[in-house]
């Protein structure tokens, strides 16, 4: 046993395979993926289309990947997407919608969701000029909002639910993409159906490296034309990875049948985390939703980064969400002695002297 271990908060993707996971992953008959005729691979997609109650899914390497070929099915070069202005599309994937497709984000809402009359408002403004809608972008969990859960029907504090923003969206002519990296989250913490959460997209992108914890892949679900379309296009981005899906998918097919329901527990043991720290100092700590807490730091404190550095020392691996905003995600790898570690550590950083989290002056 490591004395001094140390904890990585900085993402659930941090997680290692299981060894029942890498058992799976070895024991997987490989063919060559871009063929199209990988059984595990095929598997693996017909699992996660019947889950989601579309037609068709592909496995790709990575959730950029899902969420850009999300963008380039639904839009023209000059179109444009709406969506919350921390969508992972937005602030996350290298401006790409814009660098590979033409396609401008334009922010809508908060960070935890839009209404309908906030879309319909942008909807005017095109009557009048500005670049067309193409794309009605939809996240859950909301990733920057600190794992928030977008809730499916009724009207929340600002927003409106998904399904309503989507059947609006629908009849205005737009398609709708739904990020789903951490629907998983979302659909153990509320007991909706995955099902049901993805009838609010056209295409749904889900993530299997994020609470799932499998080392790499993530897969779009739509219609059969689409995800035709979509397989053309994961080819041209370089996808196409021979003999490496077949043992990604068994990863995947794998914590598919063993780590959904385990979620559950990454969202308890963000409660205990964040009740164990929320009475110090110089930040403020939500009561997390889900998996993921994002602290907003506050005098002596001015960046989150200063934080972080003194963590880190302390032996936690977190990051900035935003600039003022520390995130812990819990995941897989933390058990509960890990997270009664990491109190114990977080609670010697912050309760020592603030002034050292100044920033140097000079
Ligand atoms: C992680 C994430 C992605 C991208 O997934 P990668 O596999 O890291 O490319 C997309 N959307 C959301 C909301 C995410 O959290």
């Amino acid at each position: 046993m490591d004395a001094h271990p140390i904890y990585d908060l900085r993402s659930d993707t941090v997680t290692r395979p299981t060894p029942a996971m890498r058992a799976a992953m070895l024991a997987a008959e490989v063919d060559d993926a871009a063929y199209g005729d990988d059984p595990v691979v095929c598997a693996l997609e017909a699992e996660v289309a019947a889950l989601l109650g579309k037609p068709a899914a592909i496995w790709v390497p990575t959730g950029t990947m899902a969420n850009q070929i999300g963008v380039a099915v639904h839009t023209r070069r000059g179109d444009t997407l709406a969506c919350v202005p921390g969508a992972h599309v937005r602030i996350h994937e290298d401006a790409s919608a814009a660098a590979l497709w033409g396609v401008q984000a334009m922010p809508i809402g908060d960070r935890r969701g839009f209404t309908v009359h906030a879309l319909a408002a942008l909807l005017d403004e095109v009557a009048c000029g500005w670049p067309p809608i193409g794309l009605v972008w939809l996240e859950n969990t909301l990733g920057e909002a600190g794992g928030a859960i977008w809730p499916l029907t009724g009207c929340h504090d600002g927003r409106d639910g998904l399904s309503e923003v989507a059947a609006f969206a629908r009849a205005q002519g737009c398609a709708v993409h739904l990020d789903g990296a951490r629907l998983w989250n979302a659909h153990v913490a509320t007991g909706i159906g995955m099902d049901r959460w993805a009838q609010a997209g056209d295409t749904v992108s889900v993530s299997l490296s994020k609470g799932l914890g499998a080392p790499a892949g993530s897969l779009l679900a739509g219609s059969t034309e689409i995800i035709a379309r979509a397989r053309r296009l994961a080819h041209g981005l370089g996808g196409a990875m021979r003999q490496a899906p077949a043992m990604l998918a068994a990863a995947g097919r794998y914590a598919l049948a063993h780590h959904i329901d385990r979620l559950a527990d990454d969202h308890r043991r963000a409660r205990r985390l964040a009740a164990g720290i929320a009475d110090l100092p110089h930040w403020d700590v939500p009561e997390p939703e889900t998996n993921l807490i994002c602290c907003r730091v506050r005098a002596p404190i001015e960046r989150a980064e200063l934080l972080c550095v003194a963590l880190r020392a302390a032996g936690i691996r977190c990051n900035p969400n935003i600039a003022r905003e520390v995130r812990l995600a819990v995941h897989l790898d933390l058990d509960d002695t890990a997270i009664d570690a990491v109190i114990e550590r977080v609670h010697h950083t912050l309760g020592s002297d603030p002034g050292r989290f100044a920033p140097i002056t000079s």
